[in-house]
């Protein structure tokens, strides 16, 4: 039989927001940060050193996380790092 199979697998669509990839005199750094919910290695890219504030989506899990400060934390721990009162 020649069924066609339905091909199920990770789609690693790099969902990157609007990408601005040529920027004159800026370096884009690429680093790997591990999602804070499943722990899989993400390489961000950044044009600086350092990545301040960002916030992404697991291309794995699917949940958002915020970068901040080269630090992935998931978005309730940075809404209560906020909301500490
Ligand atoms: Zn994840």
């Amino acid at each position: 039989m020649c069924a066609t199979a339905p091909s199920v697998h990770h789609k690693y669509v790099r969902k990157a927001g609007v990408g601005q990839r040529t920027v004159a005199g800026l370096v884009f750094n690429e680093q790997e940060i591990p999602c804070p919910h499943c722990h899989i290695g993400l390489i961000i890219s950044t044009a600086t050193s350092t990545v301040f504030m960002t916030e992404q989506m697991c291309p794995s899990c699917r949940k958002q996380f915020v970068i901040v400060n080269d630090v992935a934390i998931t978005s309730d721990e940075y809404e209560m790092s906020h909301k500490a009162a």
